[in-house]
């Protein structure tokens, strides 16, 4: 799949349309889902044009990568979200659900968030 630059994460990086942000660096932009699923439910995108998960691991850095990853560890830090636990999962492609074709990471927490599939 083609990346579309026109996709609404896109739009948010270029600062075209606003978000509630969280979290940004040079990495990672992380903000929070228009229509939360959890009392707490952020979106960690990356900083470059990646469809979805498999892509971007075949196509970014080493240090995007890592520096990625590491975003979304200080989001869960810095909500202090370790202690009670949180979800982190994000769906690729159209069994999963995928809506934005920007690889997006959901942190989910703030509640018991029951069974992982199926609701
Ligand atoms: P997915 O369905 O896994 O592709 O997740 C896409 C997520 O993006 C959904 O949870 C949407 O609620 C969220 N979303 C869509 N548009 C926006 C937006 N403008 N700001 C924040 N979150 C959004």
């Amino acid at each position: 799949m083609a990346y579309d630059r026109n996709n609404i994460f896109a739009k948010i990086l270029r600062s075209e349309i606003p978000c509630n942000k969280v979290y940004e660096d040079q990495y990672a932009l992380a903000f929070y889902d228009i229509s939360p699923a959890a009392p707490v439910h952020i979106l960690v995108i990356p900083k470059g044009e990646f469809t979805a998960f498999s892509d971007f691991m075949a196509k970014a850095s080493s240090e995007l990568i890592l520096g990625f990853h590491k975003a979304i560890t200080k989001v869960i830090q810095e909500l202090k979200l370790e202690t009670s636990g949180y979800r982190l999962v994000s769906n690729c492609g159209e069994d999963a659900g995928q809506t934005v074709a920007h690889l997006h990471f959901h942190i989910l927490a703030g509640e018991s968030l029951g069974g992982l599939v199926g609701q």
